[in-house]
């Protein structure tokens, strides 16, 4: 039987960097997975995840995504390869910035001049000259910043685990957690379906959206929900490739819709929408995106890109957000059973945190407060609840 000091459950974004974190503050640790990490349907194997800190009025997340980008680069430098592209960020307006449905757009042009950037603003005759793939007849006005991004999210987590193993994490891939050997309240062992036993001082659960069919005791606060994503080839990229293209949102918070520069390396433009998604279970659900949605995209692309909006769809996906009901992380200790912590909730807006969620949830485990850990603490959360991340299009405000 093997043992560690600190088994890690998981080998997304949220488990691969606590391994790295607690594996520096000298624990022994493994790590389980199911067959290889990345593991292809893991919410953080994608070719992008959005950089950004445009979180409309919160400053925490705002500053937690500033601390994020400059570690971004130093990963970047550790593994000598662009794993963050700083692409910038293009937040799209229907309607003059001040307006009404414009908070979170207005709100986070203003936090960031209050922190000291001067994002560019871009009226209609800036967008044709510098993003001409733009349809200005239906985006008016935009804001433009520099310092943000796209990080290549399955790259990342691929270094991540090889940088684990070099500092002596051992990570067991085909493993997958199935039960908690609990003893008079204290976390024993963990045992796998695959018919292991993996005996540990301490172990963080960070399966994602398999995290509240493991600890069931958190259903009642986060739900798995399936978001679209979309690859399209364009005809000609050269209107799609940066500085002519950046991430976008556009009208996010009213719409959902946001999107990547064109991937030389996949030939494609990547849109998608953080939104409700839909409700389902990890492994008994479809996960097949539907005519309706694909129907949806080519009436978005013919008002806000119309070159894409007859471009062949290569390839969707539906992936999954492990989604609390006010889109906060869940980093804590399980309240009853010691030696046992969680460390999920991404929300559909976790993977740019992967440079501080490590430090999150090792200081969790060693029962100690962080910065930044007081939201994302185990909380009754009430049925009425409502989603908080600012730039989501959520009807209602409840997922
Ligand atoms: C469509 C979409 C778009 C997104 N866009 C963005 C974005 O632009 N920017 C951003 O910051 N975030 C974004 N996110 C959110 C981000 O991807 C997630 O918050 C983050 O990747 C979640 O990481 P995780 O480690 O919790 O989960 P995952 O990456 O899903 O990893 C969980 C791991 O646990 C493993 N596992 C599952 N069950 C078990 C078990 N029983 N035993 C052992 N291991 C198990 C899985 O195989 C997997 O490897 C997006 C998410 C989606 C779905």
């Amino acid at each position: 039987m093997k043992r560690y000091d600190i088994l890690v459950i998981g080998g997304g974004i949220f488990g691969i960097t606590a391994a790295i974190e607690l594996a520096q503050r000298c624990y022994k640790v493994g790590l389980v997975n199911p067959d290889s990490i990345p593991h292809h349907l893991a919410a953080s194997t994608d070719v992008t995840k959005a950089v950004r800190m445009e979180y409309g009025s919160d400053q925490e997340y705002f500053r937690m995504a500033e601390i994020c980008i400059d570690r971004w680069h130093e990963w970047n430098a550790l593994f000598r390869e662009v794993i963050y592209h700083e692409v910038g960020f293009l937040m799209l307006c229907q309607q003059p910035m001040e307006s009404a449905p414009h908070t979170y757009e207005k709100a986070s042009l203003e936090n960031l001049v209050a922190h000291g950037y001067a994002p560019d603003r871009l009226d209609i005759g800036d967008l044709k000259a510098r993003f001409p793939a733009i349809n200005t007849d239906t985006f008016v006005q935009a804001n433009y910043n520099p310092k943000a991004g796209y990080v290549a999210s399955g790259r990342a987590v691929e270094r991540l685990a090889d940088y684990a193993r070099t500092i002596g994490v051992v990570i067991h891939e085909g493993q997958t957690a199935a039960e908690f050997v609990v003893r008079n309240g204290v976390l024993q062992e963990v045992k796998t379906k695959e018919g292991s036993t993996f005996s540990c001082g301490h172990a963080l659960v960070a399966a994602g959206a398999h995290t509240p069919y493991l600890l069931p005791e958190l259903q009642p606060y986060m739900k798995t929900t399936g978001h679209p994503v979309f690859w399209l080839r364009p005809k000609d990229p050269t209107n799609y490739t940066p500085p002519r293209l950046s991430v976008f949102t556009a009208d996010i918070s009213n719409t959902g819709w946001y999107g990547f520069p064109f991937l030389p390396k996949q030939g494609i433009v990547k849109v998608a929408k953080h939104s409700n998604g839909i409700r389902l279970h990890p492994d008994q659900d479809d996960r097949r995106i539907n005519d309706a949605e694909i129907a949806e995209l080519r009436t978005f692309l013919a008002n806000s890109f119309p070159e894409l909006q007859d471009a062949p769809l290569v390839y969707t996906r539906r992936c999954l957000y492990t989604d609390t009901l006010d889109g906060h992380f869940w980093i804590d200790n399980h309240p009853e059973i010691k030696g046992l912590s969680v460390s999920t909730g991404g929300s559909g807006h976790g993977m740019k945190m992967g440079p501080i969620l490590g430090e999150m949830a090792a200081d969790v485990v060693e029962g100690k407060e962080h910065e930044f850990s007081a939201r994302h603490r185990w909380r009754h959360l009430e049925e009425a609840t409502v989603q908080l991340e600012e730039a989501r299009h959520v009807v209602n405000r409840k997922i």
